[in-house]
Order: C-alpha cells, then structure tokens, then sequence
C-alpha cells in the first residue's frame, strides 16, 4: 500500500462478506498474506460455538442456554503456514468445524442475538490494532462499519456449489446436489435473519468472483487497497 511504503506502519482494516463458497477465505487469506495483515475468519468462530452447542445438546430454540455456554468457551484462531488452526478450550477443532452437521446447524445458531452479540465484540477487539483482514457475512455492515477497504465477494450459485465440493476432503460423503442445497438453504436463512442479514453494505465494493481465479480476486482487493492509500496520501 503506498500509505505503508512510505515507511510509516499505517494499518487499514479490510472487511469481505458474501455468501457460502464465494471464494472469501482463500481470498482473505492470500490478501492478508501479501499485505503481511492477520486473517479473521469469523464464520469460524460461529462453527466452532456450533459445535460445541451440538455437544451439550443446546437447541437453537433455547437462547439464554446458547448464551450461557458460548459465554464459558474459550475460541482461538491461531494463524499458521497451513492455514488458520480453530481451538475451543485449548482443542483443536480445526477439522471437525466443517462437517455435515455444524454446516446444516450454524445459520440456525447464528440467528440468535446474544451469541451474535458476543461474537461481534470479540471479532471488535482483534481489530482494534488495525491491520487485520476479516471475513464472514455482517463485518462491512455490523462489526466493522468503518473498515477503510470492505468488499462484498460473490459468485454464481453453481459455480459456489462446485467450489466447496472440490475443497471436500470426503466428497462421496454428500452429492453435488445435495450440497448445493445445504448452501442455498444457509444463504436464505443468513439473508433473512433479523439481525445483522447477509448483505451488501452500501459503501462495499462488489466483486464477482464466478470466472475469476483466487490470484486475480486477490489482486482486486490488493489493489482498492492501493486506491486507499493513494487517496489517502493526497488528502
Ligand atoms: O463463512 P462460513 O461459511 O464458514 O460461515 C458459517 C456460518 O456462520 C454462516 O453460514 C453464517 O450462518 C454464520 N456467520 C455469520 N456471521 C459471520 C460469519 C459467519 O452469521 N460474520
């Protein structure tokens, strides 16, 4: 960023939201990467209270209970060479927070107020610093409404289907079809929530990822980066 290069350590925050499979953790990822920032991957943070509710056998349908635990866990994105690790209470549930079932029950838990609320102050305080790249569905609209760089990533249904079932590490365990529900069904229950919806803030940039590889939506987020700064350092 031409505000960086100019030896100052000047940080920006970068926001990306978008629905299921649209490509933004691996795009984060890579941004963060080049830019030397740190990955929030909040989607992760909602899988990982989804699994341990699943474990006590807390239902959806019982708010105060889902807040009363998710307040006694301990969630950690640790960043590493091969990716982001996940621990609750010091476990490493980096694996198991992407199977069938936290897939089919995380909208379901993320609906509810209390754990959203907790999530977004907890999601607040890793930014405080500045210099983070975050992603997940409300980060522009809700929990970083003045992230200096926000994007709203997208792609054709199929396209996102096919993508996350290429990134299955089981893929006979489920059929495209199959999967392609389970998304459009997230999709509509992260839109239609009340509570901080999946939606385009209205000062995000729209990117539409359906013919694009990760390098080139990872270059375009690069570069609004570079407009940032550039505008910046004329102001
Ligand atoms: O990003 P990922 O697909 O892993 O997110 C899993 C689920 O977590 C989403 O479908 C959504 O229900 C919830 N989520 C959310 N707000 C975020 C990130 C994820 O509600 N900021």
């Amino acid at each position: 960023m031409s505000g960086q290069s100019k030896g100052s350590n000047y940080k920006i925050n970068i926001a990306i939201d978008g629905p299921a499979g649209a490509g933004k953790s691996t795009v984060a990822r890579m941004v963060a990467k080049r830019l030397g920032y740190v990955y929030v991957d909040t989607g992760a943070m909602y899988r990982a209270a989804t699994l341990r509710l699943r474990e006590l056998g807390i239902s959806p349908e019982s708010p105060s209970e889902v807040l009363q635990a998710a307040q006694k866990m301990v969630i950690e994105l640790i960043p590493g060479e091969e990716g982001q690790k996940v621990l609750l209470d010091g476990r490493d549930i980096t694996e198991e927070i992407r199977s069938r079932d936290v897939n089919s029950n995380v909208s379901r838990y993320a609906q509810i107020e209390g754990l959203r609320s907790l999530m977004v102050s907890l999601q607040r305080q890793m930014a405080l610093r500045k210099g983070v790249v975050m992603d997940g569905r409300d980060i522009g609209t809700t929990v970083l409404p003045d992230a200096e760089v926000k994007v709203f990533m997208t792609a054709a249904a199929e396209e996102r289907a096919r993508r996350r079932y290429q990134e299955m590490k089981n893929p006979e365990a489920i059929t495209l079809e199959q999967l392609t529900r389970d998304i459009a069904e997230r999709d509509r229950l992260d839109a239609e929530r009340k509570i901080s919806p999946l939606r385009q803030a209205s000062d995000a940039t729209l990117l539409d990822t359906t013919s694009m590889t990760t390098d080139e939506a990872a270059e375009a987020i690069v570069a609004l980066c570079e407009a940032y700064g550039m505008e910046r350092s004329v102001e």
